[in-house]
């Protein structure tokens, strides 16, 4: 009998959720460094966002995840005898979900998002049509906390077929490369380079006059990390694991981590970095800063800033190949049209239908 009460109230629930998920497209994205929840609200291909943040680990505090959370502990808590079991159907439906999850294609999504914003696929015209211009498409530089993607338009010869994606959208065909680089995203490179220091016990990159204590577990306990003992040093930090990449070509948007450093290097050596030579200039500015000077320009990651910055500097130059000519051609932003730039908005887009593959005259708003 009180299964059966239970089951109702959990029907009726799941019903207010389905309806929910038909009005609105929500994207949850458990980074390596903090949750993010994304509510796109989309009429007529009209969308309008809403983006929810929570600390590392935590789920992001919203309304809607807090009400789904409650549900889910509800239906655990009263209706369900076999707690243990219940959770452990649910981790195994998590663990099959997230095998299937668009890991390898996340840059190609932060591509459909750059793009997307900055109307390179289609573009309200001043004659009020929607037109699809056939415009020159933005690479994408993401810099996550556990990954780094670069994605841009070739006309090359891709080697790996793994790196290339073709799409139709709008009426016009596009061939991206695509490559993401786990265990580079900021969070991680700085925990392998910890994991190399442990045994001189001197951080180069750290601000003068700065000690820290760390745990060992805090270092080594991480799968980018897994394969390296304690003090057993591994030289493979200095390659950029082998990867084919077609030339450099167009304009890059560089967001996530990139934005938050360069904006940093910018405003410690006072200068608007456009070359090579400035952003070398401006690393050595920052990495002789004391604690106190870098305090003076920002709140948080102080004593991360100056290897922040080599990581930067080595990625777009010496790994991914910006050169003089290329270098002036990236754009660092954290938004473009008023919205954030990440790749939950392309995924969305694209497993929505959101973007036709032949020319539709459609109208299209996007606002935070
Ligand atoms: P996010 O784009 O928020 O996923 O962050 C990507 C990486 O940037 C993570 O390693 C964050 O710890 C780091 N990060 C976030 N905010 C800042 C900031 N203001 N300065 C430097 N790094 C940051």
């Amino acid at each position: 009998m009180q299964l059966q009460i239970c089951t109702t109230i959990a029907l009726q629930f799941w019903l207010l959720f389905c309806l929910f998920l038909v009005w609105n497209r929500i994207v949850l994205d458990a980074g390596s460094s903090h949750t993010s929840m994304f509510i796109y609200k989309c009429q007529h291909s009209e969308c309008h966002v809403s983006s929810y943040a929570g600390n590392r680990g935590g789920a992001a505090r919203s309304l809607f995840s807090q009400i789904f959370f409650i549900f889910i502990t509800f239906l655990n808590v009263h209706c369900y005898n076999n707690n243990k079991l219940y959770n452990n159907a649910v981790l195994k439906e998590v663990r099959d979900k997230l095998k299937t999850y668009p890991f390898s294609f996340k840059g190609a999504y932060g591509w459909v998002t750059v793009n997307y914003l900055l109307e390179k696929f289609t573009k309200y015209s001043f004659v009020g049509q929607w037109l699809s211009p056939g415009r020159d498409t933005v690479g994408a530089l993401d810099f996550g906390g556990a990954s780094t993607q670069i994605t841009f338009e070739t006309k090359q010869t891709v080697e790996n077929k793994d790196n290339l994606m073709k799409l139709r959208l709008y009426g016009r065909d596009y061939q991206i490369y695509t490559q993401s680089f786990l265990c580079y995203g900021r969070d991680q490179v700085l925990l392998r380079l910890l994991a190399l220091l442990m045994k001189v016990k001197f951080h180069p990159c750290y601000p003068a006059s700065h000690s820290d204590s760390i745990k060992l577990s805090s270092v080594f306990d991480t799968p980018c990390n897994k394969r390296q003992t304690p003090y057993k040093p591994d030289d493979d930090l200095c390659s950029f694991d082998g990867v084919f990449q077609p030339n450099i070509t167009g304009n890059f948007m560089a967001f996530s981590a990139f934005f938050y450093t360069h904006l940093f290097l910018q405003k410690a050596a006072g200068i608007t970095i456009t070359s090579p030579a400035h952003l070398e200039d401006a690393v050595r500015v920052v990495c002789n800063m004391s604690f106190q000077e870098v305090n003076l320009i920002s709140r948080d990651h102080l004593r991360e800033y100056c290897a922040d910055s080599i990581l930067l500097q080595v990625l777009l130059i010496t790994g991914y190949g910006f050169s003089d000519l290329s270098f002036p051609h990236i754009s660092f932003q954290e938004k473009a049209a008023d919205t954030s730039v990440s790749w939950s908005l392309g995924y969305m887009l694209s497993l929505s239908n959101l973007l036709p593959a032949e020319n539709v005259f459609v109208r299209k708003t996007l606002r935070l």
